[in-house]
């Protein structure tokens, strides 16, 4: 493995290395909040999910992505609620009832079924499970309520970035006050897609409109997704700009569907402390 990229306005923290230093993006959203993204390293899963895969829906055994989800826990000091991801636009608004499910010695595996959510508990870690998708991390660090959007090809066209903006400020935040962290995903220049498909999301959101290294149509989701944050009035966003597809200490849907195998999840985390 090689040492990886640390963009500028991120660290990197070694607790889930694998003896090298490597494992997990964190980035600074401000006081009182704990956020980043996981890498593949540092988790139980043997290949071809080695080794963090925090997917339940992955074909992996079940106690391994418990245990990975553990180790995730363990590192953020909380336990981590993840939903049932379903490429729409729902957000679910999470709290002290559902953390005290999740600190449970059976804490469940999906809170239910939604793209995003929301919590102002504190001490509830909220994560996005991803694989080329977008995953948005968002806080108000001073109204102290967190967010969490996986914005997809169908998330993005549907706009479910705005969603969770709006479930936010329903939620006491300030739209002024949002910082943003967005993850790794498949870039532009490899999300490759037919051009009726292309034309179908750019005509929703033009920053989308994408061609490849090949000169082939393609989608530019992380793109798409910082001008939604932009429109929705989030200014403060920190982008890791690391591609999935690209990158082998990343998980890529698209990377192991090409070779006939399959992968797991990365996630990013978010917690109020
Ligand atoms: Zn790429």
């Amino acid at each position: 493995m090689t040492a990886l990229t640390v963009p500028p306005g991120w660290s990197q923290d070694g607790l889930f290395a694998d003896g090298v230093g490597a494992g997990l993006l964190r980035a600074d959203l401000g006081p009182g909040v704990v956020a980043g993204f996981t890498t593949r390293h540092g988790g139980v899963s043997p290949a071809p999910w080695s080794s963090l895969n925090l997917g339940a829906n992955t074909r992996d055994d079940g106690a391994r992505v418990r245990e990975n989800r553990s180790r995730l826990g363990a590192w953020l000091g909380a336990p981590v609620a993840f939903t049932s991801q379903v490429h729409g636009d729902g957000v679910l608004v999470l709290g002290q009832a559902e953390r005290a499910e999740w600190l449970s010695d059976a804490p469940p595996v999906a809170a239910g079924e939604a793209d995003a959510a929301v919590t102002a508990a504190v001490g509830f870690g909220l994560g996005v499970l991803v694989a080329d998708c977008v995953p948005v991390l968002l806080a108000d660090p001073a109204a102290r309520v967190i967010g969490v959007a996986h914005a997809g090809r169908a998330g993005v066209r549907l706009g479910v970035v705005h969603r969770v903006v709006d479930a936010m400020v329903a939620a006491g935040a300030a739209t002024e006050q949002l910082r943003a962290a967005v993850g790794p995903a498949v870039c532009g220049r490899c999300y490759e897609v037919p051009a009726a498909m292309r034309d179908d999301v750019a005509a929703v959101v033009p920053a989308a409109h994408g061609t490849t290294r090949a000169g082939t149509p393609s989608l530019d989701l992380p793109a798409a997704v910082l001008a939604q944050l932009a429109a929705s009035g989030v200014h403060e966003v920190v982008h890791v700009g690391r591609c999935t597809l690209e990158d082998p200490d990343l998980f890529s849907h698209r990377r192991a569907t090409a070779a006939g195998s399959l992968t797991g999840r990365q996630a990013g985390v978010i917690l109020l402390t």
